[in-house]
Formats: structure tokens, C-alpha cells, sequence
């Protein structure tokens, strides 16, 4: 019995104890280099299956070079810094503010967060090990070590040579529970209702004017500084009430609609005319700040789509606003401290966390009468990644690389790297293309310390670019490096910026980082690399920006985009949401290589849907490749390495399976060239499952067990099967060391089915015709299938015969060259092409749809169809024509009519370029023939309960009184004999292992003894 789960665990064992992996990875020593860069993952406990997938890609393509013969270069990696250990490590603390970090001791909180971070290193290993993911398991590389900062250092060290690492006042996405800027690519979109406020500011021009804007961050009104309008777009002044509100045409429908007023036009002006007009701030008497405020005008902010075409501008608070603020010369005015909260420039809102202070600021506007309309609004809102909170944009203090200036290098960099697929390219382009600067500095503990120190007053720099530069400390990370004071050139005291990086520039550096100082000279670049379609914002990204800043170089020649790995709806797999399958249940259940097997089909780039039904489809394809070594063990003789003879020696289906061996080989190698692994996964799956087990071998094994396995079909099963489960290895690499190991290796002297080499395809096997032809006698096989279904006739009762009646020369030809498949695929004594024979067609007409296409005229439409005669209709359905033109007027389509055709003593199904008549009348010879089979069966079956294998004779004893069968099977008891391999058949009750059975109404007792 195939039990997987077990299978699994012994060549987990016999690979670790024949230390195989190295054996293989020494083989290929002084092949080609090949580099693949690991995408680190975070090890925090147990495995997603989505990991498991990255990693079962990854695996498949290093596993493919490697039989290519490349020296492949597979390191695993583990990103272990930044806010995801922090949150965890504060969770476990049971603390959540930085004072109590500080409280604490930094020393002790870092300490906490590596230990955190190593201590599921070994066993996440262990668990991909346990998937057959073969990489240097013992020696990963970890971001945090000394040599893996240092190598981070250089590449800001360069940023500084280059001019690249600038300081400045930037708007920046800010999480004020974790006190930290956020990167872009670092926010989480999520619903959020916020309120929806219209708000009017007064004009200063002592007039009864007001400018109507619109917020949904009501405190960032605390901050505004201006107003912005569209130069072009038009702009009304209205009457409402007693007052003259200014704001854009087109969106005055829709603000009266909401507040349900109605107004008067008093005339029509072009946003040029408000530039420079001053206006009032309403809260000005709650607020400290004081200053002149008033419109300015911008074309590539102000949109007619929501609001009044009157946008406030706080340029302290968002990133647009800034920009303009900016061009205009505007204080970017952020009152909100570290913790998010108004300082004391905020005024009456001193101590409030901003977001909640705007409940507040909506009943001011309230009271100062400069309310115009409040609601609610449920939008896409940014969080932060780890805590969820809910981000504040503030104008803060931060270092950048400047990637605007690097931006044209890396977008044509872009087009130096193979994309799989492409379109990822694409998507690449727009996200670099509209990307800042990268913020790098980040206001936390545990991560690689920025290695910038700063002279206070002269606002002298210095950067280091290696450890050798600073006095020896225990580890480079905080606080040890914060105590290291440099002396400036003239002699004043540097001090580092606290800050430190962006846990993503770790990653970003991984392709050098990772090697040693040799590697990095052999390696400039990876080959290769796979992520999911997330990193085109985060590694893939951060990837480009430091190789184009350290060496002018995009650093990976090939990339590979995979899709997410979601639920069965499509939704994202979480423990939080309740709808996460733990990797174990699968791989406990059904095997790794079912996972493997099953994920690494699904089209790359695409999502994949986690489906129980899939994954036990894959378990029991795995199954029947396991059957087939069983086969291959039972008959090939043994210690024998079966020789393929020469072609003109083989059986037709013995041609036909090495052609379609031959296209399988050169589809997998083209597949795992061009980095489409599911291509090979697929064709693989479908020849040893299809073609090998259930079309070859049913047609082989007669022979194969006659010629006890010394036949040409022994040695090109032996082929076949060899060939695709050294393909199968980067796919499903338990099954296919278990068979080698099981059957193989003795025949094939290599240790592992991994120190083979790829197949090659060999192009003298290949014969397209012959396929084709296999093809359709395949179709006319399943059309006689059907035909017996209809009629109740099991397949094992054979029947006289099957005509064949097609138009097409290649129909015809094939059944010519391949009667004798068809016959014994149908079970049938004899096909024969003809013609069409006698039958009767009918048509009848599908009321409901002509009714529906031609409502009054139907009546007219059926009678038109029944006037073309049952014979046109017919042979129109059979045709590739989608419509039928019924007396010119009429377009009937295939759905409308239904057609059947029936003939006297046949069954007629159709097939894709003919039909077939398969005659059911079962005459006397037939009949007979059928009997002795039904008992031969059941004799069979009786012989399998009693585990006998097929050499073992046994003498048969058969009790019926049945007038009919009786006879029968005395007239043929010398067949029946040699059909269950019996001795001698006696006609009384017998010895040994008896039972009763009933065939076609007539009662039997059959009983079997062993001889
Ligand atoms: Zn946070």
C-alpha cells in the first residue's frame, strides 16, 4: 500500500544519512556558477503555505540547474530586524510606548529582540528541510550579523560619496503608537470612516465672500495655510442665504444636493481670478499660529472629481501639500508631537491625539459658524503594517536617498533583467517611476544603526563605511554604537543620528550582504530570483535602488513573480481571520510532493486558491506513479537494465510512447528554461498519468506479462518512466528518489536519482503523425464508450463491431493505420470505415430560446427551421458553423435545436470530426465470449482476496444448475482456464475458497484452491 506520509520520512532519513544533498552539490562543483539570491523571509513561528510554495518554486529551479549541471549557489536567508520582532517582543513584555522601552535599558530590549529573532531559525529549517527544499540548511544568512551590517553600511557610505544621502524636512506616512516614519510600500490600505466635512473660510476683503473647501481630516485644519485652486477650471460665486460662497461650477449640484439648500448664480470667474485672494482662518482664535493666508493655484492637485475645486492646503500634513507649500514658499506647519499629539503651538488642542481631536474641531468650526455641512465618509485609509493604526502624514526630520535623482538609471536598468512574466515588468516601471525618495531612517532599536554622525552646530557629516573606522564593541548594533562619540576636523564632538535603517534597505542589500569577498568578486549580480507580486513595492524594489546606487547595475539577470496564495474565495489566508490551513495539515495528510505537486501546477503569476479537492487529486496522481514502480519492480527481470531496441522492432504504441516521451522532454526543458515550472508540472503529471499508466500500460501489459518483462514495451516503459522521474525530481522529489531507490538505483548504479543528468529529448522518437493519429483513435475509443453507456453494455463484453463514418482524411487514414488499437481500445472484433448507414433523424426545436431571440416572429423562426429537413440541420450541427441562416431571414444558433439520430440496432455517438454506430446486438459467440469473462473476472477477484500473484495455479471448481450459463462455460472451460491461470476446471463443487455469485440473473458458486 502507497502510504506517502512514510515514504517521505525514509528518503528525509536516507538523504541526511548519505548526506545526498552534498554529494550532489559536489558533483556539479565546477559546473557553470549559478546564483539565486533567497528572499528572506521573517522566521516568527510556524510556516505560511504560501512560504512553503516560494519556497517549493525556488527549490524546483536551483533543483533543475543543478541536473543541468550549474554549480548552483542556494543560501537560505532570514530578515531579522525591524518592527515585526519589536511589536512581538513589546506584546511579550506586555509594554507599548518607547518610554518603557527606555525604562527598561535599549541593551536589554534588543537583547530580546535577537534572541526573538533567532530562535525559530532552526526549527522554520527544519520544516522547508521536511518539504524537500534542498539549500545550505546550515549555513543561512542572517541580517543581523556584524559582516551583513557592515556590508549595509558600505552602500550608504556610497550614497554620501555620490551626493546621494541628503537630510531634510519631508511629509512622511507616521504611525504614532510605534513613533516611527513608515516607508510608501511599508502602508497597509484599509477601510477607515472618517468624517466628511464642507467648511467655509472667510474672505478678507470685508465683503459677505466665502471659500467653501473640504477635509476628511478635520484636524489638519489646525495647520492650514492655504487654498488651492485650478487656474482653468471654473469657479462660481452663489447666493446662499444671505451670504457669496466661491467654489468650482461643477461641484455646486452636488453640494446643494447634500445640504439641501438652494443657490443663486451671481456670476462666473476662472480660477486665475482667486489667485492671492486672503482669507480668514475660522479657528484663528483657538490657534496659536498666525499669519497671512491665501489661494494659490495648482494644476495637479485640485481635481473636479470630490469636494468644491477648492482644496485646503496644510503643507505640514500631506505629501501634495507639501510639494506646493514648497513652490510657494508656505511654512510647512506641523504642531503634533513624536506620540502624535498637538504640542503647544497646536493651541486649545495642546495634549490631543491629533485624529481624536477632531470631534473637537468639527463642533468649533461648529460654533464659529463656519460649518457648512459634516458627514461621514468610509474610504481607503493607510495603516501601519504592524500595529494597524491608523497613519497621521507629518512633516518631520528624516535622511533620504535621493532616488529622483537615480531614478532614470534604475528605470532603464529595468530593461536589464529577463522579466517572467512580463507584464511584471510593466507594473515595476509605473511603481519606480512614481517613487520618492527613499526614506531610510527609521526612530527605533532594533535594527542596523544609521552610520551617521553629526557635529551640532556646524552640521558637519561623517559617514562610515566599515566597522574598522569605529573603536571595537561588543556587537555593532544600538546602544554600543550610540555611546561612540567622533571627533570632527575641528576637534568638535560628533554624535551619531539615533535613527536606524529601514528594515527593508537589510534586504535590499541581500545579493552582496549575503556573499563572502571572494563570492562578491565571482558574483556581481544574481541569476536569479522569485517573490511574490507584493515585493514589486518592497524587495524587488529596494533590490533595484541599492544596486544602481552601489554599482550602476539592476543586481538580479532573472526574476520571477508569483501571485498570493489566498483561500478558497480568494481572500487572503490569516490565523487572525480564521481561515488559515497550518502546512502540516497538508503534508501530514497527503505529502509534501501532493503540495508540491499540486502548488507548483498552478500558473505562476497567478493567485493560488488553497482547495482540499486539488491537493487529493495531486495525492492520488503521486499514487499512480508509485503504482507504475511497483509494475516495474514485479516484472522487469531482475538486475537486468532493460535495452531499447531498435525502432523498426517496436509496437506501434511502443513508437507513440516515445514520441510523446520525446515532447514531454523538450516541453519540461523549455519550461524550466523560460522559468514556467507549472508547464513542466503539468506535462509531466499528464504523460506519467495519462499516457504512461492509464493509456500505455493497458495497452503494454498483456505483452509485458507474457514475455515476462523481456519485451521491447519493458524497456521503454523503463525509459519512460526513468526520463520523467528525473524530470519530476525539481517538482516531486520524494516519489521520485522512493521509485529510484526502490527499483532503479541497482539498474542505474548512481546513488541518488539526483546525480543523473537531464534527459535529453531525443528528436529520432518524435513522430507528430503518429501522435495525431493516437489522438483520434483515442476520441473514437471514448465515442464507443459513450455508445455503451447509453446501451448498458460494460466494456469487458466484446461486440462485433463499430463503423466509423467522417469526412476527413485524417479520420480516415487513422483508423486505416490504427484498426487494431481501436478495436482493442473499444473492445470490438472489427471497425470499418463507411458510409452513413440507414437512420432516422429528428429535430426538435428549443421553444423558450427562439422565443427569446425572436419574440413575435417565432412562430415564423420554428416553422422555418422545420422546413430545412431534419438531414440539413444535422449535418450543419455537425459542422464547425456557429449560425444557421434559416430562409434567409432567420439566424438560429446551436442551442436552439436538438438533434438525434437513431438507427436499428446501433448506438451513435459523435466525436470531433465524425461519428461513430456502434452495433449492440450480441450474437451467440459474443454472448458466450462475455460469459466466460464475467467469470473470469470473478475468479480474478476471488484469486486477489486470496493474495495470489499471477504465477500461482489453482484448480477451479464451478456449481451451477443454470440452463443457459451451464453449458457455456463447459464449451469453453479450456479458455476460461487459461484466462485465470487454472489447472483444471472441474464442474462440481470444489475445494478451498468458495463463493457464491450471480451473472445475468443465473447463480454460481466458485471456489478456488492454490496448487
Ligand atoms: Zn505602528
Amino acid at each position: 500500500m502507497h502510504d506517502q506520509v512514510k515514504l517521505e520520512k525514509e528518503v528525509l532519513g536516507f538523504w541526511k544519512k548519505g548526506k545526498i544533498y552534498q554529494k550532489v552539490v559536489e558533483s556539479v562543483k565546477d559546473g557553470k556558477p549559478f546564483y539565486f539570491c533567497d528572499g528572506p523571509p521573517y522566521a516568527t513561528g510556524q510556516i505560511h503555505p504560501g512560504t512553503a510554495w516560494n519556497k517549493a518554486l525556488k527549490d524546483c529551479v536551483c533543483r533543475y540547474k543543478r541536473a543541468k549541471g550549474f554549480a548552483v549557489r542556494a543560501q537560505p536567508g532570514y530578515d531579522t530586524h525591524g518592527l515585526p520582532i519589536e511589536v512581538k517582543v513589546e506584546k511579550e513584555l506586555k509594554i507599548s510606548n518607547k518610554n518603557q522601552i527606555e525604562k527598561l535599558g535599549v541593551e536589554s530590549f534588543v537583547q530580546k529582540c535577537k534572541a526573538f529573532a533567532t530562535q525559530y531559525i532552526g526549527i522554520i529549517s527544519e520544516q522547508f528541510e521536511s518539504c524537500g527544499v534542498w539549500m545550505d540548511w546550515n549555513n543561512p544568512y542572517v541580517t543581523y550579523k556584524d559582516s551583513y551590517i557592515e556590508s549595509c553600511w558600505r552602500t550608504i557610505h556610497a550614497a554620501h560619496e555620490k551626493g546621494l544621502l541628503h537630510e531634510g524636512v519631508y511629509v512622511v506616512p507616521y504611525c504614532s503608537r510605534c513613533e516611527t516614519t513608515l516607508a510608501n510600500y511599508e502602508l497597509e490600505y484599509g477601510d477607515e470612516q472618517d468624517p466628511s466635512i464642507f467648511v467655509k473660510f472667510k474672505s478678507s476683503s470685508g465683503k459677505n465672500e466665502y471659500f467653501v473647501i473640504w477635509t476628511t481630516t478635520p484636524w489638519t485644519l489646525v495647520s492650514n495655510m492655504a487654498i488651492m485652486a485650478h487656474p482653468v477650471y471654473t469657479y462660481v460665486k452663489v447666493k446662499v442665504g444671505g451670504e457669496t460662497w466661491i467654489l468650482a461650477k461643477d461641484r455646486l449640484d452636488y453640494l446643494m444636493s447634500i445640504i439641501g439648500e438652494s443657490a443663486t448664480v451671481l456670476g462666473e470667474l476662472s480660477g486665475k481670478k482667486l489667485e492671492k485672494l486672503k482669507y480668514l482662518h475660522p479657528l484663528q482664535n483657538k490657534i496659536g499660529k498666525k499669519c497671512e493666508r491665501k489661494v494659490i493655484l495648482s494644476d495637479e492637485f485640485v481635481t473636479l472629481e470630490e469636494g468644491t475645486g477648492l482644496v485646503h492646503c496644510a503643507p505640514g500634513h500631506g505629501m501634495a501639500d507639501f510639494i506646493i507649500g514648497k513652490r510657494f514658499g508656505i511654512d510647512a506647519f506641523a504642531p503634533v508631537d513624536t506620540a502624535g499629539k498637538f504640542t503647544k503651538e497646536g493651541g486649545t488642542y495642546h495634549g490631543m491625539p491629533v485624529r481624536e481631536a477632531s470631534e473637537k474641531i468639527i463642533q468649533d468650526l461648529k460654533e464659529a459658524g463656519a460649518l457648512v455641512h459634516s458627514g461621514k465618509v468610509l474610504h481607503r485609509y493607510p495603516h501601519c503594517w504592524r500595529c494597524k493604526t491608523p497613519l497621521i502624514y507629518t512633516a518631520t526630520n528624516q535622511w533620504f536617498i535621493a532616488v529622483t535623482k537615480l531614478k532614470e538609471k534604475m528605470l532603464e536598468q529595468i530593461d536589464n533583467c529577463e522579466w517572467h512574466p512580463e507584464f511584471a515588468k510593466t507594473r515595476f516601471k509605473e511603481f519606480v517611476s512614481s517613487a520618492p525618495d527613499w526614506c531610510i531612517s527609521r526612530q527605533r532599536y532594533w535594527g542596523i544603526p544609521l552610520p551617521i554622525w553629526k557635529e551640532r552646530h556646524s552640521g558637519h557629516v561623517k559617514v562610515i563605511g566599515s566597522a574598522k573606522e569605529l573603536p571595537k564593541m561588543p556587537e555593532l548594533h544600538r546602544p554600543h554604537i550610540d555611546k561612540i562619540k567622533l571627533k570632527a576636523k575641528d576637534g568638535k564632538t560628533m554624535h551619531r543620528i539615533p535613527d536606524i535603517l529601514d528594515v527593508w534597505f537589510d534586504s535590499g542589500n541581500a545579493v552582496w550582504a549575503s556573499l563572502t569577498e571572494e563570492e562578491r568578486k565571482i558574483f556581481p549580480r544574481t541569476d536569479f530570483i522569485v517573490e511574490g507580486k507584493d515585493q514589486i513595492r518592497g524587495w524587488f524594489y529596494s533590490l533595484l535602488g541599492s544596486g544602481v546606487l552601489l554599482n550602476n547595475e539592476i543586481p538580479y539577470k532573472a526574476l520571477l513573480m508569483h501571485g498570493f496564495f489566498v483561500d478558497e474565495k480568494g481572500e487572503k489566508m490569516s490565523k487572525s481571520v480564521g481561515n488559515f490551513v497550518p502546512l502540516e495539515d497538508v503534508t501530514g495528510k497527503y505529502g509534501a510532493d501532493a503540495f508540491r505537486l499540486w502548488s507548483l501546477s498552478n500558473t505562476v503569476w497567478d493567485d493560488l486558491r488553497f482547495n482540499w479537492e486539488e491537493i487529493k487529486e495531486a495525492h492520488r496522481s503521486i499514487g499512480t506513479i508509485y503504482n507504475l514502480g511497483v509494475f516495474l519492480s514485479r516484472f522487469c527481470p531482475l538486475g537486468r537494465k532493460p535495452v531499447l531496441p531498435a525502432l523498426d522492432e517496436l509496437a506501434t504504441e511502443d513508437k507513440w510512447l516515445l514520441s510523446r516521451l520525446f515532447a514531454t522532454t523538450k516541453a519540461c526543458s523549455e519550461a524550466f528554461e523560460g522559468y514556467q515550472p507549472h508547464v513542466a508540472a503539468k506535462a509531466l503529471r499528464d504523460f506519467l498519468v495519462e499516457d504512461v499508466s492509464r493509456f500505455y500500460m493497458k495497452l503494454a501489459k498483456q505483452r509485458i506479462d507474457e514475455k515476462k518483462g523481456t519485451c521491447p514495451a519493458m524497456a521503454v516503459l523503463y525509459k519512460a518512466v526513468l526520463d520523467s522521474l528525473c524530470m519530476l525530481t525539481p517538482v516531486a522529489p520524494f516519489i521520485s528518489e522512493s521509485i529510484y531507490q526502490s527499483f532503479y538505483r541497482k539498474r542505474e548504479h548512481k546513488e541518488s536519482i539526483s546525480l543523473l543528468a537531464w534527459p535529453e529529448a531525443e528528436k529520432a522518437h518524435y513522430d507528430a503523425l503518429l501522435e495525431r493519429r493516437f489522438e483520434i483513435a483515442r476520441e473514437i475509443a471514448t465515442a464507443c464508450a459513450s455508445c455503451r453507456q447509453k446501451a448498458q453494455i460494460p466494456l469487458r463484453w466484446p461486440l462485433e463491431k463499430v463503423r466509423v463514418v467522417s469526412e476527413s482524411t485524417e479520420v480516415l487514414s487513422a483508423v486505416e493505420h490504427l484498426s487494431a488499437l481501436v478495436e482493442s481500445l473499444s473492445n470490438v472484433k472489427s471497425v470499418k470505415i463507411t458510409k452513413q448507414p440507414k437512420s432516422t433523424i429528428t429535430v426538435s426545436v428549443n421553444k423558450s430560446k427562439v422565443g427569446a431571440a425572436f419574440k413575435k416572429e417565432s412562430q415564423e423562426a420554428i416553422l422555418a427551421i422545420e422546413r430545412q429537413g431534419p438531414g440539413a440541420i444535422e449535418k450543419w450541427i455537425s459542422s464547425d458553423e456557429k449560425e444557421f441562416l434559416a430562409e434567409g431571414k432567420f439566424k438560429i444558433q446551436k442551442d436552439m435545436v436538438e438533434v438525434s439520430e437513431t438507427a436499428k440496432g446501433y448506438e451513435i455517438a459523435r466525436f470531433d470530426g465524425g461519428k461513430v454506430y456502434l452495433k449492440t446486438e450480441i450474437k451467440k459467440p459474443l454472448y458466450e465470449e462475455a460469459m466466460v469473462r464475467e467469470v473470469a473476472r470473478r475468479v480474478q477477484i476471488m484469486r486477489k482476496e486470496k493474495k495470489l500473484v499471477e504465477s500461482d495455479k489453482i484448480s477451479l471448481g464451478i456449481e451451477t444448475s443454470d440452463k443457459k450459463l451451464s453449458p457455456i462455460l463447459k464449451k469453453h472451460s479450456s479458455k476460461l482456464a487459461s484466462q485465470v491461470n487454472a489447472e483444471k476446471v472441474s464442474f462440481s463443487k470444489g475445494a478451498g475458497f468458495c463463493k457464491q455469485w450471480e451473472i445475468q440473473g443465473a447463480k454460481l458458486a466458485i471456489s478456488i484452491e492454490k496448487k
